[in-house]
Formats: C-alpha cells, structure tokens, sequence
C-alpha cells in the first residue's frame, strides 16, 4: 500500500491534531502476543480497548501502517447517526424485515454507545449531539424519505419523523429543501480526536499500539505470523481491521473493494453568513440520493460537505489525492444549496477510500474456526458509530464470548462475492453508473408531489 510522510495533508482534522499528537513507536524485534490487530482505524483501536477491558491478562497489539486516524477513521465527516447500508428499505427488500429492524436497532445503540464512551472517558474529541437530517431536495426523494419513514414506523422504530419544507428550512435555510426525516439521535465529533482519544485509554490499560508499521507478510498459520520492515508479531488470534485497505490480502480479496469519496472544506462562515442560512441546531444533514451528499459545520463554524460522487479505480487502488471531478461536483453543490454563502472559499479538499460490499451492508467475519481470526469490512460511509460497537462485537467473537449476545445478522452472513479484476473494474462502473442514473432521473423534476404537512 501507499505510505504518507506526512499525513496531515490528508485531511483538515488530521492538519489540526498534527503538531500535538505524540506517535506510538514503530515495532522493532520480535513480539508474542495474544491477539494481534492490523489496522488502527476505530474497528481496530475499539476492538483494542473492548479485549483489554474484558481481558485485562491478555497481551493485545496493534499495527498500524501509518499512524491512528491516518484511513477513513480520520479523513471522514464525522457524521454520528444511525443509517445502516444503503437504506432501510433497501436492507428489508434485500434481507427482511426482522433483519433491517435488527440492523437499525444495533446503529441506534451504536450511536447511543458512541456517546457513553464519550461520557465514560471524557473523550476530548468535540462530541456534539446535535441530531440529524435527511433533507429531500425534490419531489422523488421527498417521496423517497417519506416511504422510508413510514417504513421504520411500521417496523416500530421510534424518534424519527418526516418534517415538511417550511419546518425543515426553519431549521437550515437551503432552498432546495423540500422536506426532511429528522432524527434527535445524532452527534458530530472530530473524528481524529475521538480515535485518538480512545487509543489513549486503550493503551492507559495496556494495549500495544505500533505506528508506522505496516504488515508486509501475513500468514493466517497458528500462530498467525505478520511481518513488518523491523519487527514481526505472532498471535493466536488475529484481527484484520483493515476495511478499504483490505484487499491486499488475497483470502479476503472478494469481500469488498475499496471505493473513494471525497469532502471539501470552506473558511470559516462569520456571523452574517451563519444568520442567513440559520443552522442553530448544527445537525449532521446528507441527503436521499444513492450517492448522497453529507454535510457539516465544524466546531469553527467551517461549512464541510462529501460525497455525492463515488468512483471505484482499477486494481483496488487506495490513493488517496482528491478526485478534480469529485472536487467540482461539491463545489457546484455547496453553491446549489447554499446561494446565500456565494463567494465562500474552499480551503481543503481531501479524498478517501471507504469499504463496499456489494449489497451495501457491512460484513464482519471469521476465517476458520470462528474466533481465531475475524476480519472488518463493507462500513460503507457510514462507519463512525459502526466501527464503535463493531469493536466491542468482535471483541466478543475472539474471546470466544459471542454468546453473551445474538451478534447481528451481518456477522458471518454469506456475503454475494466481488469477482475479481480484471472483471471487477466494469461490475463496479456498472453498478456505481446504475446508481448515479436512478439519482438523475430522481433529480428531474415532477416526479411525484411531497406530501406537505
Ligand atoms: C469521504 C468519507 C466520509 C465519511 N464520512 C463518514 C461520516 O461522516 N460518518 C460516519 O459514520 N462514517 C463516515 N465514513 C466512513 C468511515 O470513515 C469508515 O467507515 C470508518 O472510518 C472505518 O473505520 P476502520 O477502522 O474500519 O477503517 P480505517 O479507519 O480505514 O482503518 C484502517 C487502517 O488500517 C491501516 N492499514 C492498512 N493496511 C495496513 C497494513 N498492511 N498494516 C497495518 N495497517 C494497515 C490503515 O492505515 C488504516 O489506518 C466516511 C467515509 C468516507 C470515505
């Protein structure tokens, strides 16, 4: 994989924490331990924090290829909310009923967990529970909420409701804004802060954290043996928390292929600007369409927007520099939505690989025997409270204590596998061209008329 020197340039929250982070050391020489975890994004770093808690006895490392924070744990928007895969409708029509209610209810705790950690360990990371919004921006996706909210109260989900244009544009004054599903659970964080916080108090309890050491040879042998440039680990179990990054290893190849978003930042908006577009409450807001668009306001009031565009490059790339297209299309968005901010500047640009499956929902998975090796992938853009609980979930897999609990239908599912390339490259285009054109011929107008309350 690509390695950075510096990495701050990958993204604004990275650029922040960059002069006060102290680096864990890289491994040098040999080390036992019990599990070993690859990848100190939140999955790995959580899963970390969960096995040492319950464990206090057991002999935990991670290696982390670059620094903590460093892959989509730090690049992203730091939107705390519930969504789950592509839609909830889409995960019933595809997994059932049971199965979507299911997945909702693990992300509303997820969220909710997220928060208590916060609490528990007064995590400096910025932590604003502030609700989100999935605002419609025409007719189609105002029909489209609508549907989805009238699904989650028929599967009994509660705390979620449709808001017509005039409420959802007292609240954030776009527009385009047709409507919105608005949802009380729901935090921003400085996604930095909150893994790098966390990794704090994983190591406070002893977990071995290693920076700037990637896995250059893996054997899934027992004892699991990683090679890094200066030092190697053997450990029973082992934990792959490598999501985008995950197709380097070959046994895991067709579980997922890396796909790239990216998010643009704007100077800071000064107190005119903030009263024309109102936004007191300071949601998370993305929108209804398959590639949706997500936006915030950071702690300085800078107006931060992604997605929109995803693209998948040939060969499983995972560089990171900005996509020029996928810059221009926020920029033209962020003007779209809001006019009032005419002129604002943009003063970062940053892109990022996510992991996507191919039904759009996140697997969690064992090799073997069920608990020897657990691997993370497919948490789409959707990963923050995800990766959170997924790391207490796989913590109990490899303790051999999942049956504490039902684990979620997404753990050790048969997953429908990606083909590889050179096969790989046209499924993805295709796919990723399918829905960028239900998007447009959503975006036509006069598809079906809101319902207005
Ligand atoms: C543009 C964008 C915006 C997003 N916005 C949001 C959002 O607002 N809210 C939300 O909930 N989710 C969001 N997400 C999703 C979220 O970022 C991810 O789901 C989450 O960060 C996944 O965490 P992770 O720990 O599984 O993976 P990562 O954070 O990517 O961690 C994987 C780590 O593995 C390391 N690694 C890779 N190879 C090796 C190796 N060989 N040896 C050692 N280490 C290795 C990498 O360096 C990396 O640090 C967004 C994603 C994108 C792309």
């Amino acid at each position: 994989m690509q390695l950075y020197n510096d990495y701050r340039v990958k993204s604004f929250w990275l650029e922040q924490s960059g002069a006060s982070y102290s680096e864990s050391p890289a491994l040098e020489g040999m080390l036992r331990a019990d599990v070993l975890i690859v990848g100190g994004g939140l999955t790995g770093i959580s899963t970390a924090y969960h096995l040492k808690k319950a464990n206090p006895g057991m002999r935990v490392a991670v290696l982390e290829a670059d620094v903590v924070g460093s892959g989509g744990s730090g690049r992203n928007a730091g939107i705390v909310n519930t969504q789950f895969g592509l839609s909830l409708g889409f995960t019933a029509r595809r997994f059932g009923a049971a199965n979507a209610l299911a997945a909702h209810r693990y992300m509303e705790r997820a969220v909710d967990y997220a928060g208590e950690l916060v609490r528990a360990h007064a995590l400096k990371c910025a932590w604003e529970p502030s609700g989100f919004l999935r605002v419609a921006t025409t007719p189609a996706y105002a029909l489209r909420i609508q549907r989805e909210v009238a699904l989650a109260h028929a599967l009994g989900i509660a705390g979620i409701e449709w808001i017509g244009a005039v409420e959802a544009r007292a609240l954030v004054d776009s527009p385009t804004y047709l409507g919105a599903w608005r949802e009380p659970r729901g935090a921003l964080v400085n996604p930095v802060e909150f893994v790098r916080e966390l990794k704090r108090i994983a190591v406070g309890m002893g977990v071995e954290v290693y920076e700037r050491s990637p896995v250059t040879n893996l054997e899934f042998t027992a004892p699991a043996r990683a090679q890094t440039p200066h030092g190697a680990v053997e450990a029973d179990r082992l934990v792959l928390a490598t999501n985008a990054f995950t197709a380097q290893f070959e046994l895991l190849q067709s579980r997922q292929a890396p796909v790239h978003t990216s998010i643009v930042l704007t100077e800071p908006l000064n107190a005119a600007q903030l009263a024309r577009i109102g936004w007191r409450g300071r949601q998370g807001i993305g929108d209804a369409r398959n590639l949706a668009h997500y936006y915030r306001l950071t702690p300085d009031n800078r107006l931060l927007a992604g997605g929109g565009d995803v693209r998948y490059f040939r060969g499983n790339q995972t560089r990171v520099e900005p996509y020029p297209a996928s810059i221009m299309h926020l920029q033209g968005f962020i003007a779209e939505t809001f006019p009032a901010l005419h002129g604002l500047r943009i003063t970062h640009r940053w892109g990022v690989p996510t992991s996507a499956t191919l039904d759009t929902v996140p697997h969690i998975g064992a090799i073997g025997d069920g608990s020897r090796i657990v691997y993370s992938v497919g948490s789409m853009g959707r990963g923050t409270a995800l990766a959170t609980l997924s790391g207490l979930t796989i913590s109990h897999m490899i303790a051999g204590a999942g049956a504490q609990e039902t684990p979620p239908f997404f753990v050790n599912r048969r997953a429908v596998p990606l083909p590889p390339e050179p096969l790989r490259a046209p499924l993805a285009h295709g796919i990723l061209g399918l829905m960028r054109a239900q998007d447009a011929y959503r975006e036509r107008q006069g598809l079906g008329a809101p319902r207005q309350r």
